[in-house]
């Protein structure tokens, strides 16, 4: 009997679906909240300038601390914190579930470790603790996107879930959560003695964050990312967290997973905030300017955002999503995602042009 190589890969992996990334060839790119906007021309010769001049035959050395620090600056980390890097804040996300991983006791009386986020959110908190062989559950928000509060704490008590993941604001819904909640929530992990992570990858168009809220808990860690900042290209998420708990996190990361190149990248555009700020600002004009735009469309419901995306919901998703395709607008359809989102799209703001174009599409597309 001969075993075919693929019979040696994990039964659940065999079965699993890739994350799909969309072929965007020729076409405008709204699927994947990226900023629209590159550096300015003298700044990308310069940058060019700075990588070239690595020392790209060592391993990244002590120049990742001095980005550990930037970041811990620009994002004003309370005393007492500490600061980790991850290739991306999917990478975080990976190492959260690989070093929360507790196994079932053998009498069974202390379960394995679960994850545990409202739904629809971020596809990576589910993926990463099926990967890792951790249960996840999905907690249902409201029809209007709203945490649903009875819900979530009957399941953090039922549950005792290790990781809880709150998004601020929330993938693909845009919106912030409300704040009492929100604190409910985190009292209830907190006394089960689980933790919970802010994900605030959409912090630069965000009018909130929980940093200032950060240093009143022991249990709760708060991610960003420079991706959504300008940076997707360059894979930079960072993780905050008190000091004890992010020693412990630390020790599953693989010794070099910040490149040098990543490292240089995010070290320079922290020392130019300026031109990412003004970016920033500029698309949250656009999104004011769309959020109007789309609420005059007929059939078109909208639904707040404060990230550089926006929720709709359309009378035939599918049939708008190929129209927009057809049109060389890519945006991605979330409706399948979760019955809550049935015919909804998701749109990433753009530059002026971009949008406009993809606006004239969707009103051809409905
Ligand atoms: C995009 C996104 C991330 C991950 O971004 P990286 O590119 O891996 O840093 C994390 N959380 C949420 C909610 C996101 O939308």
């Amino acid at each position: 009997m001969t075993t075919q190589p693929r019979q040696l890969i994990r039964q659940d992996v065999q079965s699993m679906h890739a994350y799909a990334v969309q072929d965007a060839t020729g076409m405008v790119k709204l699927d994947a909240m990226e900023n629209p906007h590159r550096l300015p021309e003298a700044l990308q010769a310069e940058l060019g300038q700075r990588l070239g001049a690595l020392a790209l035959n060592r391993y990244p050395g002590e120049r990742v601390n001095d980005l550990r620090h930037a970041l811990a600056t620009y994002a004003a980390m309370p005393e007492g914190f500490d600061i980790m890097l991850g290739n991306g804040s999917d990478e975080l996300i990976s190492m959260l579930a690989l070093a929360c991983d507790v196994p079932a006791s053998a009498d069974g009386q202390v379960g394995a470790a679960s994850v545990l986020a409202p739904v629809p959110g971020f596809v990576m908190y589910a993926m990463s603790a099926q990967l890792q062989g951790l249960t996840f559950h999905g907690v249902p928000l409201t029809a209007d996107f709203e945490l649903d509060e009875a819900a979530m704490l009957q399941a953090i008590a039922e549950h005792r879930p290790a990781i809880t993941y709150l998004a601020y604001p929330n993938n693909p819904t845009a919106n912030l959560w409300n704040d009492a909640v929100i604190e409910k929530i985190i009292q209830a992990v907190g006394e089960q003695g689980g933790l919970v992570v802010m994900d605030e990858a959409y912090q630069p168009f965000s009018s909130k964050s929980y940093i200032d809220r950060l240093a009143r808990h022991s249990h709760v860690l708060l991610m960003r990312t420079l991706s959504k900042f300008g940076l997707a290209g360059v894979r930079l998420g960072y993780m905050m967290g008190p000091k004890a708990l992010i020693a412990e996190i630390d020790k599953v990361r693989p010794p070099y997973n910040i490149s040098v190149l990543n490292c240089e990248c995010a070290l320079f555009a922290l020392e130019h905030t300026d031109v990412f700020a003004a970016q920033a600002q500029a698309l949250r004009s656009q999104r004011g300017f769309l959020l109007e735009a789309l609420t005059r469309l007929p059939g078109v419901q909208v639904f707040p955002s404060d990230a550089n995306m926006i929720l709709v919901r359309v009378p035939d998703a599918q049939k708008t999503f190929e129209g927009l395709k057809a049109r060389q607008v890519l945006i991605k359809n979330v409706s399948k995602m979760h019955p809550l989102l049935a015919n909804c799209l998701r749109l990433t703001v753009g530059t002026v042009a971009e949008n406009q174009q993809m606006l004239a599409a969707l009103e051809a597309s409905l």
